[in-house]
């Protein structure tokens, strides 16, 4: 019996490359059966703001599986982008992204003879991809970045069960908690709580610069790195850049019930139009697709052709030996067919026996909500004031001194995250937004309807930009401390 799936063609070069890949999987006699879904930039323009249509919507969370092409977004017109919205929607949180060194496809560490076979495990949902974004005042712009507890555990979950499953030995964790002190700092704590339930795995950390610099230098060094969003979306762009560039790049979007397989690549839109494309990536990521639903001796069979075709030195106009013609994404695509059931000299994958119909099909009647460690004991400590201000900090200081009830204590003002008062440099320079961190007297209750009354009286005095409460958990310091404080 067929198995059912979303399928959105995509934007640019999306139908191109989309069309190729199901050709090569309806002659691979793939049993998976297709349900064209309306997406992308047409229906953006057509007036439906999340850039899909209400039928789209549902036959997704129906089919609980999406394999897409690439989206434009609009750009200029205050809409949030299609791929991010529709992972963060469907909560995708684990993106993987696979990359190995393909025969046939030159690169700088090919020729050295060094192979690379490396998958990178982003978190998909959280960090400054949340786009919560402020300009405080005319010359200040503010992004959150959101890093959760129980987000972070279903990544890092998932990424060791990956490293478990694909047979790896290691699973390292980059990261810049160096100074990234409680964002990175929690996920940094919540990898090595999970390591410990997969003793099997060798569990290590390296900050982000570093990895950077490794990766480049000795790329052999890694098997699986799970990283934050946007670390995790550099870094794997990066690691195309190892493997050959965007053409060979695939990606599965896990979620527990909604799933979302793609390329890394855009929708080129400078070669749009002219069946040039590199269906490569898209292949590859049908080919994650076709094993995540079980159906692995196909994709075994997909990928053994594609590795020959590649051997054969076929290749599309982005890479490839430019001594031979290249192929168009047609003629690409029918070489792969007619090498169906061909193995390749190198890094051929044996067939397992099919498991089919993985997809998690449940509809939850609620959305889920995950709190951890709910008897952990919160004390709140004072709060930060911003405000928008062209003041000297002694200036400002004078005026905060002013609003202080008999139960609070200014404790210390910064600009740009720099300690300017009661201790500070001259040479520190300033912008027109100061933080103000006012903390209760030791020893005394206070509430946040007291504290919500500092920044009311601040407010008399000064623009209040926004306010954060400081908060102890479980006798832990919620908060960082100013540069220089
Ligand atoms: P891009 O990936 O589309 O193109 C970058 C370069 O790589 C271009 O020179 C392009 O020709 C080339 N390239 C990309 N894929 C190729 C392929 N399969 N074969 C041959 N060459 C290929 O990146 P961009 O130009 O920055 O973005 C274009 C659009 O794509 C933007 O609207 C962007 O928002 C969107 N985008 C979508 C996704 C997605 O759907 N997941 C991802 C990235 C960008």
């Amino acid at each position: 019996m067929k198995f059912n799936i979303a399928v959105a063609k995509g934007d640019g070069i999306g139908p191109e490359i989309m069309a190729a890949v199901l050709r090569i999987f309806d002659a691979a006699e793939v049993q998976l059966g297709y349900e064209y879904v309306e997406m992308g930039k047409s229906y953006f323009d057509a007036g439906h703001s999340t850039g899909m249509t209400a039928e789209a919507k549902e036959t997704i969370e129906r089919l609980g599986i999406l394999f897409k092409g690439p989206m434009e977004t609009p750009k200029g017109k205050g809409v949030k982008s299609i791929n991010v919205t529709a992972r963060k929607v469907w909560n995708t949180y684990a993106n993987q992204r696979d990359f190995r060194s393909l025969n046939g496809v030159d690169t700088v560490f090919s020729k050295a003879g060094i192979p690379i076979n490396l998958t990178i495990v982003r978190e998909n949902i959280e960090d400054t991809y949340g786009g919560i974004e402020h300009l405080l005042t005319n010359d200040v712009a503010v992004g959150r970045r959101i890093i959760t507890r129980p987000g972070s555990a279903q990544v890092i979950r998932y990424a060791f069960e990956m490293a478990r499953r694909k047979g790896y030995s290691k699973l390292a964790c980059g990261h810049k908690a160096n100074i990234m002190k409680l964002t990175d700092g929690l996920f940094l704590e919540t990898f090595y709580e999970i390591a410990k339930e997969y003793p099997d795995i060798q569990s290590s950390d390296i900050i982000v610069d570093d990895l950077c610099m490794k990766l480049v230098s000795r790329p052999e060094m890694f098997q699986a790195i799970v990283l934050t969003n946007l670390q995790g979306d550099i870094v794997s762009d990066l690691c195309a850049g190892l493997v050959g560039g965007l053409g060979f790049a695939p990606s599965a979007n896990i979620g527990d019930n909604i799933s979302i397989f793609e390329a890394v690549h855009g929708t080129a839109p400078d070669i749009a139009g002219r069946g040039i494309a590199n269906p490569t990536a898209l292949l590859l990521s049908g080919i994650l697709m076709l094993r995540y639903l079980g159906f692995t001796s196909t994709a075994a069979k997909i990928e053994n052709a594609l590795l020959y075709t590649l051997e054969q030195g076929i290749h599309t106009g982005d890479f490839g030996d430019k001594s031979v013609p290249a192929s168009n994404t047609d003629t690409f695509a029918d070489a792969i067919i007619s090498n169906l059931g061909k193995m390749p000299s190198k890094d051929g994958v044996i067939a397992q026996p099919d498991v089919p119909n993985k997809a998690n099909q449940d509809h939850p009647a609620k959305n889920k909500l995950t709190v951890t460690n709910g008897n952990v004991k919160e004390e709140m400590i004072g709060v930060d004031v911003f405000v928008e201000s062209n003041l000297q900090p002694s200036e400002l200081a004078a005026i905060a001194q002013t609003k202080l009830t008999g139960n609070f204590e200014l404790i210390m003002i910064s600009n740009r995250g720099t300690q300017v008062w009661p201790t500070g440099s001259i040479f520190t320079e300033l912008v027109n937004e100061y933080r103000i961190r006012f903390e209760k007297k030791e020893g005394i209750e206070i509430t946040q309807k007291e504290i919500l009354h500092i920044a009311a009286d601040l407010s008399e005095s000064l623009k209040v930009c926004s306010v954060e409460f400081l908060m102890k958990f479980g006798g832990k310091i919620g908060y960082t401390l100013a540069q220089g404080q």
